[in-house]
């Protein structure tokens, strides 16, 4: 067995093919094994097929970690402006959606051919349809798959996290962290769709209705879109929340978000004519509109109802609870929140500190970002700080 490479990267997604690139273009050579029959599969579906490849306003603050801190390092040494000084060197056409997330204008393929351009220029070999199934360490690393053995003095764990297993996704660099001994956060679907039981269930039928809500869970909130389906909540603000909910723990939603406090003392004083149910379609959609005020019960005109009676219906709106009894799982999460303890790795370079050599990037680390380009960003980030340090041992 000869060392015919410098470093193995396991798996070409965003993470594995940024890493790839970048120590490749250090003079290294690389090699990228992936399971798949072509790289970036998920990058390709990312962002409704248009990739939204950063958030131009990313932070340590955006990212769910047993170590908040662990993130900082590879987030301020490459930042979204690098990537989009990346885009843009490539001629990618893109723009701003909403709340700093940028995407493609085109298709998700251009991210994915620029990652692929950026291994060529640093000759990097890539062999798809190679699954790794073994990895041993002696002098080095020997990877082996069905088709082959490989050896290196560096690997770099790329191989991401379990969520949307029909795409081939497993908890593999976990399996592999255990073996070198590395501990791993309990993996569990972030950004997730939230299911609905219970008395709950009524809300079902709302199927397909959104509002702009501000959704609660613990501490943390988000004013975005939420959306019901015939199995529960989803929706941007709902999948935010999902990654912060705890299994017992209510989501509580603001219906009306920009209303003052006494919105509905104001409305009875203001026009004492006016209706909950009329004042609520005139915010909301009506079948969302009609269901909070069947459930609120409080009929007729607003001039006849107590100002106790309006406040209770005030706080309810502003404070909705729903008791989701779990989630849609890994089939649905478009991540997966915990894994490769962070507590195992230097934040400055992302290898392991018991075991030199062997690095971990990407959504396999426990890192996570929240919805909105930010998982891209952790994995430039992530890859180009490996990167750096590989050719430094
Ligand atoms: P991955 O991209 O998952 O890459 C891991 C690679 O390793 C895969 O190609 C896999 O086939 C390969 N692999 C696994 N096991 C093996 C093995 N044993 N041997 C060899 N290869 C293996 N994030 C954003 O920031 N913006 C978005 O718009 C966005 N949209 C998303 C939409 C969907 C539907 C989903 C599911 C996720 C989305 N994400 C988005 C999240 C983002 O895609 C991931 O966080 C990101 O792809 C993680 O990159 P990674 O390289 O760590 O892992």
């Amino acid at each position: 067995m000869s060392d015919d490479y410098d470093a193995i990267v396991l798996g070409a997604g965003a993470a594995g093919l940024m890493c790839a690139a970048r120590a490749g273009q250090r003079g290294l050579r690389v090699l990228v094994l992936e399971k798949a029959d072509k790289p970036g599969r998920k990058i390709l579906i990312s962002g409704g097929g248009r990739c939204n490849f950063t958030n131009i306003g990313a932070g340590p603050a955006n990212y769910l970690s047993a170590n908040p801190h662990f993130a900082k390092s590879a987030l301020a040494r490459y930042t979204p402006r690098d990537f989009l000084a990346l885009v843009e060197s490539y001629g990618i056409a893109w723009h701003e959606k909403t709340l700093g997330q940028l995407f493609c204008d085109g298709s998700a393929q251009h991210i994915v051919d620029l990652l692929l351009a950026e291994c060529a220029k640093g000759d990097v070999t890539i062999r798809c349809a190679q699954e790794v199934d073994q990895v041993t360490r002696t002098d080095g690393f020997c990877v082996a798959t069905r088709i082959g053995r490989y050896t290196a003095p560096r690997l770099v764990i790329a191989t991401g996290g379990p969520s949307i297993p029909k795409m081939g996704a497993t908890g593999f660099a976990y399996d592999l962290a255990r073996q070198f001994g590395l501990k791993v956060v309990e993996p569990r679907p972030a950004l997730v769709p939230l299911t609905l039981g219970g008395e709950d269930v009524l809300f079902r039928e709302l199927s397909g209705v959104a509002a702009p809500v501000e959704a609660h869970a613990g501490k943390t909130s988000f004013a975005e879109a939420a959306l019901f389906t015939h199995r529960g909540l989803s929706g941007p603000a709902i999948l935010q929340v999902s990654s912060y909910w705890k299994h017992g723990e209510p989501v509580a939603i603001d219906f009306l978000p920009q209303h003052s406090q006494d919105w509905l003392l104001e409305a009875k004083r203001g026009n004492p004519r006016s209706s909950l149910r009329g004042l609520l379609r005139d915010q909301l959609p009506q079948r969302l509109a009609d269901t909070l005020a069947d459930r609120i019960g409080l009929n007729g005109d607003l001039g006849n109802a107590s100002d106790k009676a309006l406040r209770a219906a005030q706080d309810r709106l502003r404070r909705w609870l729903f008791h989701p009894n779990g989630s849609e799982g890994f089939a649905k999460a478009e991540v997966t929140a915990g894994g490769i303890s962070t507590a195992e790795l230097s934040s400055q370079t992302m290898e392991a500190k018991k075991v030199p050599g062997l690095y971990a990037i990407g959504e396999a680390v426990d890192v996570t970002g929240w919805l909105g380009g930010y998982n891209f960003q952790w994995a430039w980030a992530s890859g180009v700080a490996c990167a750096e340090a590989l050719d430094r041992v």
